[in-house]
């Protein structure tokens, strides 16, 4: 293995490159450019171009893409060659318009309505706040994608907007706190991302698992997670290989991976990154969740990003650990040694509160995914309700100008030994609050409601909007007057508006979900409950107001959304068809005839022999076939009524009410064959070889 700084970013054409590369007076302007956000004019495209293009090629590079976000939530490209015809044979040619604009036919791609086929034409244009990198041989260029007509087609060209509201409101509060010296507010995100894997073979031999992602069928294993004996425990050396095989891929196009360990559940593994910029921590996560599935099947297994791959087995879930910060450096969210006295901070941390608050239904909405359904408001994942934690701590603080009281800081947390361990306030002593949806953890918010495979734009479009929507509505308040008093009194009215969103307790509790309805809050069970929530009109308002998205786009991605929901659980419910009838039933029902041969064979021998054993077994065996089949059966019927439906919301929901309750009850039967049939007769690995294999 190379040396770590020499691997680091040596497939990236990153600062350091472009530096060394062009000419002083471009790079300069480039450099312009990304920081400003202003147009870049073609002559520098031009050089940029280049000196991408003789870069990449001495990396024995021959094809770029633009490489863009639809929304489908994983990444496309689609490879060009630099290759040039000419008179006299070839050249290898990359111009600057082709970095700066890409065409890609965009006509299957989802755009909710918002494009007829006819009208195909979409193009892609450079982030150059991203910087290129070469991926499998393939200089990447990463790219916005909108069609001719402006309207914007992927997830990356909303996030970059959502960013430039926020920092044009949070810069809008800092003037009028006297910070001239600020002159950019970026928020920052670290994404900790779960995975399974599992062998691949074993697999491949489940059409679930193949056409869907997670197990349909599956009994309950005899060991579970119960011993709690994987959770950082030591890894094991086939998946240690693949862990340091995936950290140097990721360390050499800049994803700096830094932490990776096993989870709660058996098979289950993290890695985490080091936080960045929220578009490039966008892109890195997508890079991280590409080259897992790729390097994990170069060492014969399969990682599992689906949400809940396993019944009864804690799933996988992603936090985003977002923070403000400005270009000098400062965390806007940090709370400093006394927090009371932190007035840049208390308004920053009141208008988190009150975002979250009045748009919990649009952070409902950013996780609310089909297979996140599985997740949310089961026992291991926070509850489909939002709330704040916060600490006791910093509760308290904010208590205390509700009441009008003076709070003393805390003094510093000491812990049992006497040594002190935080410098600062830093972090509350209950920090670990891990059943809070959205945490205060001591500079910085966690969400953790995120699903395992989704892409953080969504999430973070809508954090960067609501965020910068409440800063812009006290902005109007503090460019009148920013005393200390004006201050404490939007505090005060936050707290009086929006406390009953904070909780600090066990969000796991049967005690909370009573406790939020009282206090009027929001509890979105499904997705298909919640999509709808994106389109009413309150939001629909600020998405226009900070220019993140039109009324049409909004109703469109409500429609990709929940158009995308309804054809997972169609998928997942033919999967279950398919298998209950062509593998569960006919291993099932051959079992049976050799236990009923084995009966008679036992009656020609003696009418004396009991044949009890085989009458139970065939009884059993006889009418879970018979309920699995008709089940299959009525499976069918309302696959096909749904289809009918023709407006998407209803059809979400009666894919939620109807079809995946059904599922459910198939489901059910077969994972009690399972329990019955000889395994020699069973159609695919179970749970147990799916989860203990990897050695
Ligand atoms: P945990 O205790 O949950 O592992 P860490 O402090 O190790 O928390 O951070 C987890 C993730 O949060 C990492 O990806 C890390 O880079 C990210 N992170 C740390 N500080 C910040 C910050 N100020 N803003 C955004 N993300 C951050
Ligand atoms: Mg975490």
């Amino acid at each position: 293995m190379k040396k770590m700084p020499e691997l680091f970013g040596n497939m990236v054409f990153n600062d350091a490159v472009m530096k060394e590369r062009l000419p002083k007076d471009t790079y300069s302007k480039l450099k312009k450019t990304i920081k400003e956000g202003t147009a870049l004019d073609i002559d520098i495209a031009n050089a940029v171009a280049n000196a991408m293009k003789e870069w990449a090629m001495e990396k024995g590079v021959t094809h770029y893409t633009h490489w863009f976000q639809p929304m489908t939530g994983v990444t496309a490209e689609k490879h060009e060659s630099f290759l040039s015809p000419t008179e006299d044979g070839i050249i290898m040619e990359f111009s600057g318009k082709e970095l700066i604009q890409g065409e890609p036919d965009a006509s299957s791609f989802p755009s909710g309505g918002l494009r007829a086929t006819f009208e195909a034409r979409g193009y892609t244009a450079w982030d150059p706040t991203s910087y290129a990198f070469i991926k499998d041989n393939i200089l990447c260029i990463p790219t916005a994608f909108c069609s001719y007509s402006g309207e914007v087609l992927d997830k990356k060209t909303p996030l970059l907007r959502s960013m430039e509201a926020i920092n044009k409101q949070a810069l809008r509060v800092l003037k009028a706190l006297g910070r001239d010296d600020v002159k950019r507010v970026s928020t920052c995100v670290g994404a900790e991302q779960e995975y399974f894997l599992v062998e691949r073979e074993l697999y491949e031999k489940r059409p679930d698992l193949v056409y869907t992602g997670r197990t349909l069928f599956g009994a309950k294993p005899p060991k579970g997670q119960e011993l709690e004996d994987h959770y950082f425990g030591a890894v094991k050396r086939r998946v240690s290989a693949f862990m340091k095989d995936l950290d140097e891929e990721l360390w050499k196009v800049g994803v700096y991976a830094k932490t990776k360990h096993n989870e709660v559940a058996p098979a289950q593994h993290e890695l985490a990154p080091v936080f960045a910029t929220t578009n490039i921590a966008t892109d890195h996560n997508q890079i991280i969740m590409e080259y897992m599935k790729r390097i994990a099947k170069e060492h014969g297994m399969m990682c599992l990003l689906d949400e809940k791959p396993f019944e009864n087995i804690n799933g996988s879930g992603k936090h985003n650990n977002w923070s403000i910060t400005t270009d000098t450096g400062e965390n806007l969210l940090k709370p400093g040694k006394d927090p009371s006295k932190n007035l840049q901070f208390l308004i920053f941390l009141s208008a988190v509160i009150k975002a979250v608050d009045e748009y919990q239904d649009l952070l409902r909405v950013s996780v609310a995914t089909a297979g996140n359904d599985h997740r949310l408001g089961a026992n291991e994942a926070p509850p489909a309700i939002m709330s704040i934690f916060l600490g006791d701590d910093l509760l308290e603080v904010l208590e205390g100008i509700e009441e009008g009281r003076e709070v003393e800081a805390r003094k510093k947390d000491t812990m049992l030994t006497g040594v002190e361990v935080l410098p600062d306030f830093a972090k509350d002593t209950t920090d670990r609050n891990r059943t809070s949806p959205f945490a205060f953890t001591g500079n910085k918010f966690e969400f953790r409601m995120l699903g395992s495979s989704q892409s953080i734009a969504g999430p973070n479009i809508m954090l960067n909007t609501i965020v910068a929507e409440e800063l812009s509505k006290f902005a109007d308040v503090l460019e009148k007057d920013a005393s200390e008093m004006t201050i404490k009194a939007i505090v005060k009215d936050t707290m009086k508006h929006n406390k009953r969103i904070i909780f600090n307790g066990n969000n796991y509790s049967d005690e909370w979900v009573k406790e939020a309805k009282r206090r009027g809050l929001l509890n979105l069970s499904c997705a298909a409950e919640a999509l709808p929530y994106f389109a009413k009109e309150k939001n629909i308002n600020i998405f226009v107001k900070h220019k993140i998205f039109s009324r049409e786009e909004v109703l469109s991605r409500t429609e990709i959304m929940e158009e995308e929901y309804s054809k997972i659980i169609n998928i997942e419910a033919l999967t279950m068809i398919d298998m209950a009838k062509t593998q569960i039933l006919p291993s099932s029902m051959k079992y049976l005839k050799d236990i009923a041969k084995a009966a008679k064979t036992k009656r020609e021998i003696s009418e004396n022999i009991s044949i009890g054993l085989e009458e139970e077994l065939i009884e059993k065996l006889s009418s879970l076939n018979e309920l699995l089949y008709a089940t299959a059966l009525r499976l069918e019927e309302e696959v096909s009524e749904a289809q009918e439906i023709i407006n998407i919301e209803r059809q979400a929901k009666y894919y939620h009410d109807k079809v995946s309750m059904t599922m459910s009850e198939l489901r059910g039967y077969g994972d009690s064959l399972e329990t019955i049939v000889d395994r020699s007769y069973w159609p695919y690995p179970v749970y147990g070889e799916l989860l203990f294999s990897i050695q």
